[in-house]
């Protein structure tokens, strides 16, 4: 057994899996341009002070959270989720708005490994700052719908809820805690005290006796003002609008403190309820403030990547493609015959790959095989004298000889 192991809740992701992560995020970053969003990225660690305004009542920052001190005596944390930090970059450079990001980045939380839970895993996101306007909702949860429903997963439910402002929730949250305070005892062992300190928390629970307690609790959509109803009512009808279809989840609150209004999160049946989030996100009304700028409403959302890749693999969709290169250039000269072939084949855009290390025919040509190549290129000393090549088509085993110099036209006339 090998001395050092992957920590605890970390993964390495090797190849054939690792071009799953390629595509998926080559996918996000191309739908994402195509809307607009532009990369940023951002440290890995922050000053801790940057997640804890976020999320100080949220097991995410209250627990999990990867915080040190530097070698300067800086408090620093590992980023636990995207949006703070896109946040405070905002606030720091004040671009125009509205300022449209989107990011792939590692985030860390000092969870108990399982399945489908990591101490790092990987989001996909974006962050869009300066507009309130309810169309840029419906135009960031399309995004987060389209990304699962372009790696080709049919169970995914998008569950959608409202959590108002500061105008209507206070007076939701009154009613919500005396309803709680009556049915105290009821509820799990984590929320009887906490339930005083952040009763939406109490809805998103997922344990049995929270959710028996409040199976009738009032629902804060009853209670929207009217902004935030009609705010509500545009993104419902623009979802609809644009055939997306969402169910209404009076209970979603999701972790983090600072969500306003438009709340969502992407779930999928393909995977057991302790692990079927694969990601959410929403409407944040103070954070910039929170984070020292001024005044400026946001929305996002992360999708996990793990976890999209494991509902992938519960829905038999999004495989690792087979073959790693279409063409195999094989050598039998020495080695130096490959190197240059292959080297034009590449300037040319063709993926190909050869054998090191002199080996045999036989070895070469087993090799093509395992790298799933469609074609072999094969150079011996009596093509090297007649300055030709033998192009053999793996799948039928055809060969032909060619000339040299038409060897980029004709493998790439044969793998269209
Ligand atoms: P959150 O910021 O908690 O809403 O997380 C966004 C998404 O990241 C979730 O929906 C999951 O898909 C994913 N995620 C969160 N925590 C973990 C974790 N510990 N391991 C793997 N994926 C995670």
């Amino acid at each position: 057994m090998a001395e050092f192991r992957a920590p605890p809740g970390t993964h390495d992701v090797l190849p054939p899996e690792s071009s799953r992560w390629e595509r998926l995020v080559a996918l996000f970053a191309r739908r994402a341009g195509r809307a607009g969003y532009a990369l940023v990225v951002s440290p890995v660690f922050e000053e801790l002070a940057v997640f804890s305004r976020v999320g100080e009542e949220t097991d995410v920052v209250r627990k999990e959270m990867y915080d040190f001190l530097d070698k300067g005596g800086r408090r620093l944390a590992l980023r636990p989720e995207g949006t703070a930090s896109v946040v405070r970059a905002f606030v720091q450079h004040r671009p125009l708005v509205p300022f449209k990001a989107w990011y792939a980045a590692p985030s860390f939380r000092y969870e108990r490994p399982q399945a489908g839970r990591y101490r790092q895993h990987h989001q996909l996101g974006v962050e869009v700052l300066g507009t309130e306007d309810p169309e840029l909702d419906v135009e960031v949860v399309t995004l987060a719908w389209a990304t699962c429903r372009d790696i080709g997963l049919g169970g995914v439910i998008l569950l959608l809820n409202s959590l108002g402002d500061d105008a209507c929730r206070p007076a939701y949250l009154q009613t919500l805690t005396a309803y709680l305070a009556e049915r105290g005892d009821e509820l799990c062992d984590a929320h009887r005290e906490r339930a005083a300190v952040n009763p939406l928390r109490v809805l998103d629970c997922k344990r049995e006796p929270c959710t028996n307690a409040t199976a009738d609790a009032p629902r804060l959509l009853d209670h929207l003002c009217e902004p935030c109803r009609d705010h509500f009512g545009r993104v419902t009808a623009g979802l609809a609008a644009l055939d997306v279809p969402f169910a209404l989840a009076p209970r979603l609150v999701r972790g983090l403190d600072y969500y306003t209004r438009t709340t969502f999160e992407l779930q999928s049946t393909a995977l057991d309820a302790a692990q079927n989030a694969l990601g959410g996100g929403g409407r944040y009304g103070r954070l910039v403030e929170a984070l020292g700028g001024p005044a400026t409403p946001g929305i996002g959302f992360g999708l996990g990547v793990e976890r999209i890749l494991l509902a992938a693999d519960h829905e038999g969709v999004f495989a690792a493609p087979a073959s790693t290169v279409a063409v195999w250039v094989v050598d039998t000269t020495g080695g130096a015959e490959a190197t240059a072939l292959a080297h034009l084949l590449r300037e040319a855009g063709i993926s190909c790959d050869r054998s090191f290390d002199g080996r045999s025919m036989r070895a070469q040509m087993k090799s093509a095989d395992r790298a799933g190549a469609r074609l072999a290129v094969i150079v011996g000393p009596s093509e090297v004298a007649a300055g030709t090549v033998t192009l053999k088509d793996l799948a039928t085993g055809e060969q032909e000889e060619i000339g040299r110099e038409d060897v980029a036209k004709l493998v790439e006339e044969r793998l269209r």
